[in-house]
């Protein structure tokens, strides 16, 4: 079963695979298995995982009641690919989803399947908000990351993710995210006032789409006020509201949605990354039950709703949201992170300028972009994997398996913090041995 040990030759990726490869840079390594919290390269070297692919892994790697419910359903001939056929898998995770999350919630929903990816449940669901209001512009918010397929691609602020579309991005409008001009300025003052005022140049749009948490953007986190007013400004002006909680919903913030923290119903959801929580590929939209205005096969695709995600999928939900334990340990591994991430802030308070983050998604905010990076770089040496958020790769980002033991996520916030003295160690070094250098980069 196992394949030989290859002894971490990386040769054929860089002769073979295309330049657009990106996280293996900054973690140049060659990964061959990986359980729990911990990956295990090549060379029998482990990791501590504080990336969690990306929030795809919030139960972290191969969680034993997933994989055992997957090797007994591949064990016993369940059908892996259906399109969007009937299947007994389907049946079963879409019960479990009922009746374990939406159910307790008091939410209706109706479940659209679309293709795999995150990028695609943002595709359906600003299609179908068109669709629905036959309005065309859609209102995002500066620093949101919704995707990278053109219509995700035109909600999303980073201007270098936007370039790479090499087509004009339109029908959509960025408005401030909640605090975008510092405390004290509500920036729903500028949104409001230009929907009420018929010469802002603002239509009224189709949707408003947001992240409760900006995780790519830098860990934003919108206040539950400031969600509250969103919401009420959308229900007011039948604005459908699409709250994108592909990275920071499954748990990420405690409760199972993220929006549950700011008491509101958003009229879609997207989910993705972890929804089948071991990684195997599934997105789904939650739509209004009146908006689900779909005609069939309207918006299609061949690998919608995979059996394997949707066996792993129902298993996460059967095991992990059948009580409020998961989100009791969220909680309190939040506050362990928070302290030992506020501890690094304060003790460099010139380099590190702010914490940032609810639940097990959390930042730390550097002064200067190149000391995250390296920052990353050195933990990364010393066997933990941590990336960089924002607009200018400015935030060092905590997003750990929700499961990880607290002795682990505190030794490897130790480790992160040596990585930080190391990185400053080396900085104060290079500056000594060449100042004009260091000055130019
Ligand atoms: C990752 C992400 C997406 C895109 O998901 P893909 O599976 O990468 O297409 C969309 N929105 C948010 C908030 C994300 O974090």
């Amino acid at each position: 079963m196992t394949p030989p040990n290859r002894n971490n030759d990386a040769r054929v990726f860089e002769r073979l695979e295309s330049s657009v490869r990106g996280y293996c840079r900054s973690f140049p390594t060659v990964f061959e298995t990986a359980r729990g919290h911990e990956l295990v390269d090549e060379r029998g070297r482990r990791y501590v995982d504080f990336f969690a692919g990306a929030g795809a892994l919030n139960y972290g790697h191969a969680e034993p009641h997933l994989h055992a419910a997957l090797v007994e359903y591949l064990g016993r001939g369940g059908i892996v690919h259906s399109l969007d056929l009937y299947t007994s898998a389907k049946r079963h995770f879409l019960e479990r989803l009922e009746e374990r999350i939406l159910a307790p919630r008091a939410l209706e929903y109706r479940v659209m399947f679309p293709g795999p990816t995150g990028t695609n449940a943002v595709e359906s669901a600003l299609k179908l908000a068109r669709k629905v209001t036959g309005r065309t512009n859609v209102v995002s918010f500066t620093n949101g990351f919704h995707g990278m397929t053109l219509g995700a691609l035109s909600v999303t602020g980073n201007a270098s993710k936007r370039a790479g579309a090499h087509v004009p991005l339109h029908d959509a409008t960025a408005m401030p995210f909640c605090g975008y001009f510092g405390g004290g300025v509500d920036t729903l003052d500028v949104f409001e006032q230009q929907l009420e005022d018929a010469s802002s140049g603002l239509d009224r749009p189709a949707a408003v789409i947001v992240e409760t948490v900006q995780a790519e953007g830098g860990v934003n986190v919108a206040s539950a006020a400031w969600l509250g007013r969103l919401a009420r400004i959308c229900r007011e002006r039948s604005i459908v509201l699409v709250v994108d909680d592909i990275q920071v919903g499954c748990g990420r913030t405690g409760p199972f949605f993220s929006f549950e923290r700011a008491g509101i119903t958003p009229d879609v959801v997207t989910l993705s990354k972890s929804l089948s929580g071991f990684g195997t590929p599934l997105s789904a939209v939650l739509i209004r039950p009146d908006l689900d205005q779909w005609a069939p096969g309207e918006h299609n695709g061949t690998f919608r709703g995979h059996n394997l995600a949707f066996v792993t999928a129902a298993a996460a939900i059967e095991h992990f949201w059948s009580d409020g334990g998961l989100s009791r340990d969220v909680v309190r591994k939040a506050a362990l992170a928070k302290a030992r991430l506020t501890a690094m802030r304060d003790a460099h308070p010139e380099h590190v300028v702010e914490h940032r983050g609810v639940g097990l998604i959390q930042g730390i905010v550097f002064a200067d972009p190149s000391l995250a990076v390296a920052t990353s770089r050195e933990a990364f040496a010393r066997g933990v994997l941590m990336e960089t958020a924002g607009p200018r790769d400015e935030v060092l980002k905590l997003l750990c398996p929700l499961t990880i033991p607290d002795e682990a996520l505190a030794e490897g916030l130790d480790v992160v913090a040596a990585a930080l003295g190391a990185a400053l160690a080396r900085r104060a070094h290079e500056r000594r041995a060449s100042p004009s250098t260091v000055a130019q980069a």
